[in-house]
This record gives C-alpha cells, sequence and structure tokens, in this order.
C-alpha cells in the first residue's frame, strides 16, 4: 500500500523488475507515491489513469523506447518532467535524450540514492512552479477580461453622463447648455467656411392657459409632444433643442433663411394639425410661433448673440403679428437688414 503524500506523483518505467522495484523502494521511504510499469506501452496506460507528476522512464527497453515513450507523453502534456535512465557509455544517449525534451538524466545503476533522489525533488518542484505559473496565467487572462469589461462599463457610463448632461428631461431634446455650444461650434464653422446657417425659435402660443386650465401636468405632456412633432419635422443634421420653459431652439447648419422659412411653415403646420390629449378623454389643439435668422453663404462673420438676438425678434415679431405663424428676420449682410435692426 503506497504512502499517500503531497511530494509527487512517480511513474518508474523499466523492462527490469529489479530495478523498478529498488527505485519505488527508495522514493516510497521518501514520501513519494509511486506508480510502476515493466514497458512503454504499460507506462502509457498508467500514466493515462492515474495522477503524474514525473516519470522516470529507461531508454532501452522491448517494444517502444524510453524515447518513443518520451515523444507520446509529451504529446499529451509538453510540461510533463521525464527522466531518463541510461547506461554508464551512452554519451550519445544522454545528449538524444535531453534534445527530444528530457527534463533530465540520471546514470544505472543509480547506487547513489541522495542524488536520485535530488533529482526527483528538483524534478517535482519545477513541476510544481510550471503548474502554478499556468494557474496564474489563467487567472491573469480572467482579470484581463475583468479590466476590460470594467473599462466597457466605464465608457458606457461615461457616454451616459455625457448625454444626461446635454439632454433635457422632459422632452429628451438637447438642453439650452448643448444649444449654445453648438451654436457657438457652427457659427465658426459657417463664418470659417462662407457657409448658409439659420436659426428658428419656437414659442407655444398662450401656454400659460394650458397650464391654467388643465394643470402642469397636462401641460408638461404637451411639451413633449411639441417636441416630438418638432423633431419629426427637422432634418437628421438639424439641431432641435429645449431653449427654456415653452420655448425651442433648432439649428440649421448649410441651411439658407429661405430654406429654414420651409422647415418654419412645415413645423407650424404640423403643430396645428396635431390633437393634444390633456384630460383621458379631451383633446385640444395648440399654435406656435416661429422667428427665423441667418446668413446665406458669405463672408460677413456672425456670432452667436446676433443670430440668437436676430432669432428673438422675429419671434416677437410674430407674436405681435397674431400668432401661429413665423417671421423671417432679413438675412445677415442684407440691405433689409439695416432696417430691420433699427425696427
Ligand atoms: P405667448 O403666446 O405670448 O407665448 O403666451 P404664453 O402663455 O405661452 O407665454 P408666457 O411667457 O406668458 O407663459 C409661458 C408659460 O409656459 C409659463 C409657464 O406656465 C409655462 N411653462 C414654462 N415652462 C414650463 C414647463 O416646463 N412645464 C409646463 N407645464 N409649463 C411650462
Ligand atoms: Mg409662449
Ligand atoms: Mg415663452
Amino acid at each position: 500500500m503506497p504512502i499517500l503524500s503531497d511530494k509527487g506523483h512517480i511513474l518508474v518505467v523499466d523492462d527490469e523488475e529489479a530495478i523498478v522495484t529498488i527505485v519505488r523502494d527508495v522514493l516510497t521511504r521518501a514520501g513519494y507515491n509511486t506508480l510502476a510499469a515493466l514497458s512503454a506501452e504499460e507506462a502509457l496506460d498508467v500514466y493515462s489513469l492515474n495522477p503524474v507528476d514525473v516519470v522516470l522512464t529507461d531508454v532501452r527497453m522491448g517494444g517502444m523506447d524510453g524515447f518513443e515513450l518520451m515523444r507520446h507523453l509529451k504529446l499529451l502534456d509538453k510540461d510533463l518532467n521525464i527522466i531518463v535512465m541510461t547506461g554508464y557509455d551512452s554519451y550519445d544517449t544522454v545528449l538524444q535524450a535531453l534534445q527530444s525534451g528530457a527534463y533530465d538524466y540520471m546514470q544505472k545503476p543509480l547506487d547513489n540514492h541522495t542524488e536520485l533522489l535530488a533529482t526527483i525533488d528538483r524534478a517535482c518542484s519545477n513541476a510544481r512552479l510550471v503548474k502554478e505559473n499556468a494557474k496564474l496565467i489563467k487567472e491573469l487572462a480572467g482579470s484581463h477580461a475583468k479590466l476590460s469589461e470594467a473599462n466597457r462599463s466605464l465608457v458606457e457610463v461615461n457616454h451616459r453622463l455625457k448625454k444626461m448632461a446635454s439632454t433635457d428631461s422632459l422632452t429628451l431634446l438637447y438642453n439650452r447648455r448643448y444649444f449654445d455650444q453648438v451654436v457657438k461650434r457652427e457659427l465658426s464653422r459657417r463664418n470659417r467656411y462662407n457657409l448658409a446657417l439659420s436659426m428658428v425659435m419656437l414659442d407655444i402660443d398662450n401656454f400659460k392657459e394650458i397650464n391654467d386650465t388643465y394643470g402642469h401636468e397636462a401641460g408638461d405632456d404637451a411639451l413633449k409632444k411639441v417636441a416630438e412633432v418638432i423633431s419629426n419635422s427637422a432634418r437628421t443634421s438639424d439641431i432641435v433643442a429645449r431653449y427654456g420653459g415653452e420655448e425651442f431652439g433648432v439649428v440649421l447648419p448649410q441651411t439658407e433663411p429661405v430654406n429654414a422659412l420651409i422647415f418654419a411653415e412645415r413645423t407650424r403646420a404640423a403643430i396645428e394639425s396635431e390633437s393634444f390629449y390633456v384630460t383621458n378623454e379631451e383633446q385640444i389643439k395648440l399654435t406656435v410661433s416661429l422667428g427665423v435668422a441667418g446668413a446665406n453663404p458669405g463672408t460677413i462673420a456672425i456670432d452667436p448673440k446676433s443670430l440668437i438676438t436676430a432669432a428673438d425678434k422675429a419671434l416677437y415679431a410674430a407674436k405681435n403679428e397674431g400668432r401661429n405663424r413665423y417671421v423671417c428676420a432679413p438675412p445677415f449682410g442684407s440691405d433689409e437688414e439695416d432696417h430691420f435692426k433699427a425696427a
């Protein structure tokens, strides 16, 4: 009955039974678990059925020799430590064994038991280290995957935070802060490349009445729906934002004011034709007034404040002229502009 211990499992292979017996005896007494095989073929069977840390094998055996056995074992586990037992006069065999991947060699008749144990001990320690290393690499690969996952989440969270910072929570349109940035960015692009650019400011007519009559919640629902209608009316390249309370701003890059008017009218008509639920059963109609301002392609530089002021002024004019309409400020740089400014 072999003593079970953690020192290592050694498979001893030799077709001379006497050698196997002596080696096993020495190793077992030193606390190793030993397994025996009297041929390479038997060794492969034993190996396949038992845990083995180190193989100690004879070279010259009937049937498959030690090299052939080593080749087979290395295919099963390339890290397996195999120690070859050779005769006294076999320098070439030692060389061949080491070149074939043997971990170490010992010369028969293995009289020096201290050396035998030292060699086996070294091979076992090495096997343990190789195993430990493989485990660490596996764990590292796992933690790398975890790290990438954490990194992905971080990117996702940052993306969401960034989106939140630029989104109006009620309508999910861009907010005023983002709108101001866009106006600045698009205007500098427009000024640099002499492009057209327009802005539309939109305000719901008599909105206070909705709140006063049906309550703030009904007002909020109406605001959301108006936001939706404006978004659907705009092109994907246009930037639609909630500018404040019930006022919306739209930047239309590379769009001449004359074309922004088409957008303004389309939006006005779309809202006019929409019905808004203010209670579960009751629907009402809403209208909006719009102010359009912008510039044709040209060299005159426009600043954000002037553009927003012009659009606001046009919106104010639309309110004054009776609401549910748009007014367009004369394009920047045109003769009418000076006239409009003076009004
Ligand atoms: P006008 O046609 O001149 O624009 O009239 P108005 O009533 O729409 O304009 P006014 O500026 O007098 O009132 C705007 C109202 O919009 C005031 C407020 O009750 C309402 N309002 C502003 N922000 C919100 C909001 O976030 N939710 C709701 N429900 N109402 C809002
Ligand atoms: Mg209003
Ligand atoms: Mg208003």
